[in-house]
C-alpha cells in the first residue's frame, strides 16, 4: 500500500517536473522572439532615419526638355526665376522676360550633396527669353543711331532736324531678342555733329586775294573800271543791308574757281523765291544781259556803291525807278550761264565787284 502511494507521488512529482521543464522552455522561446522582433524594429528605424537625413524630398524642375534643378518647393523657384528677371531689368527696365514653355514641377528625393552641387542659376539664366524694344534714328534713310528709350530717340531726331532741316530723319521701335549697340548720349553727340557738318547749309565763302586778281569781265552798265576805294566800301558797310533771298544756303562763293574769277555769292533756292533790294536806291539797269548774268537788275546805292541780281526767272522794277530796302525786284531763276535755280548777288564798289558775302554775313 506504502509502495503504491509512493510509486504515485514520484509518478505526479516526475510528471511536474516535465511539465515544468516544458513551460519554462516556451517561455525561453517566447522571449527570444520578443528580442529579435525588437531588434529588428530598431534597425529598421535607425536605416530609416539614416535614409531620411540623406535624401530630401525636393520638386525637380524641369522646362520643356531641360532639366534646371531641385528645388525645395515651388516658392523657391519663383524666387531665383524673379532674382534672374530683376538682374535684366537691371540692364534696360523695358525688357519682357519670358520661358518658351511652362516649367514642370515632379516630387523627387535626392542626396544633399546633389542639392549642393547643381546650378540652378545658370541652367534657368541659359532657358529665359529676352525680348527688348529698341529706337532706331535713321537719318535720309540710313540707320545712324539706336537707343534704349524712345524719348532719347525723339529727342535726338528733333535736334538733328532743328540743326539742319533738310535732313529727313525717322524714328521706328524695332523688336530685338538681345539690345546689341546701344548708342549712348556721348556717342550720340558726335554722330549729331558729324552729321550736322556734312549738311550744314551756309559756308563760310574764302576771300583770299580777291580785288587783287580781279579782271573784270564787260557787262552791260558797268561803268570804268576804278579802283576800290576803301572809304566808299566801308561806308557801305557801315550802313548795312538785308539779305536779297529768304534762303541762306550760298552754293558757291565769290572768289577764284580754277582760273576764272566768280564775282558775286551765289545763293540757291527755288524757283520763283523773291528776290529783295539789298538797301534803298535807284534801279539802273533792269533787262536782258547777253554776257551770262540772264534776267539782270542793277541798283544803284549812291557813293559808289552798287548791287547786282543775275539770273532772274522774272523782273518786277524798271531802269530809273526808286526801291526800298527789302521791297521785292524779282523773281529767282536760272537764265544766262546758270546750272540751277539762284541768285547771283554781286556787290560792287565803283563798279569793281567786292566780296559780296560780307555784306550779308552780319545779318541774319
Ligand atoms: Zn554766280
Amino acid at each position: 500500500m506504502f509502495n503504491l502511494c509512493y510509486n504515485i507521488i514520484s509518478d505526479l512529482k516526475g510528471r511536474c517536473k516535465f511539465l515544468i521543464w516544458k513551460i519554462s522552455g516556451v517561455i525561453k522561446t517566447l522571449r527570444f522572439i520578443f528580442f529579435v522582433v525588437v531588434l529588428l524594429v530598431l534597425i529598421f528605424c535607425s536605416v530609416f532615419i539614416t535614409i531620411m537625413n540623406v535624401y530630401k524630398p525636393t520638386v525637380k524642375v524641369s522646362i520643356g526638355e531641360k532639366f534646371i534643378g531641385y528645388f525645395a518647393n515651388k516658392q523657391q523657384f519663383d524666387e531665383v526665376y524673379n532674382t534672374l528677371v530683376a538682374e535684366k531689368e537691371q540692364i534696360n527696365t523695358d525688357v519682357k522676360v519670358y520661358l518658351e514653355s511652362d516649367p514642370t514641377f515632379a516630387t523627387s528625393y535626392v542626396r544633399d550633396s546633389l542639392i549642393a552641387d547643381q546650378n540652378v542659376y545658370t541652367n534657368l539664366r541659359a532657358e529665359l527669353k529676352t525680348e527688348y524694344t529698341i529706337y532706331n534714328v535713321a537719318v535720309n534713310g540710313q540707320k545712324a543711331m539706336t537707343f534704349n528709350t524712345s524719348d532719347e530717340a525723339n529727342k535726338y531726331a528733333a535736334s538733328l532736324k532743328t540743326e539742319v532741316a533738310k535732313l529727313n530723319v525717322d524714328v521706328t521701335p524695332e523688336k530685338v531678342a538681345e539690345t546689341g549697340e546701344i548708342t549712348t548720349i556721348e556717342r550720340a553727340d558726335s554722330i549729331v555733329r558729324d552729321i550736322v557738318s556734312r549738311n550744314k547749309e551756309v559756308v563760310t565763302p574764302n576771300t583770299k586775294n580777291v580785288i587783287k586778281k580781279y579782271t573784270p569781265t564787260k557787262t552791260v552798265g558797268t561803268t570804268a573800271n576804278v579802283a576800290v576805294s576803301a572809304e566808299v566800301a566801308n561806308n557801305a558797310l557801315a550802313q548795312g543791308g538785308i539779305w536779297p533771298t529768304s534762303s541762306r544756303y550760298i552754293s558757291s562763293p565769290f572768289g577764284w574757281r580754277g582760273s576764272s574769277m566768280h564775282t558775286g555769292t551765289d545763293i540757291a533756292g527755288k524757283s520763283g523765291d523773291p528776290i529783295y533790294a539789298y538797301k534803298d536806291g535807284v534801279v539802273t539797269f533792269s533787262g536782258w544781259n547777253a554776257s551770262g548774268y540772264g534776267y539782270l537788275v542793277i541798283i544803284n546805292h549812291g557813293n559808289g556803291f552798287s548791287t547786282w541780281y543775275a539770273h532772274n526767272s522774272k523782273i518786277i522794277v524798271s531802269a530809273g525807278e526808286t526801291v526800298k530796302q527789302g521791297q521785292q525786284i524779282s523773281y529767282m531763276g536760272t537764265t544766262g550761264y546758270s546750272t540751277g535755280n539762284h541768285l547771283h548777288f554781286e556787290t560792287r564798289i565803283n563798279g569793281t565787284p567786292v566780296n559780296s558775302y560780307n555784306y550779308i554775313a552780319a545779318y541774319k
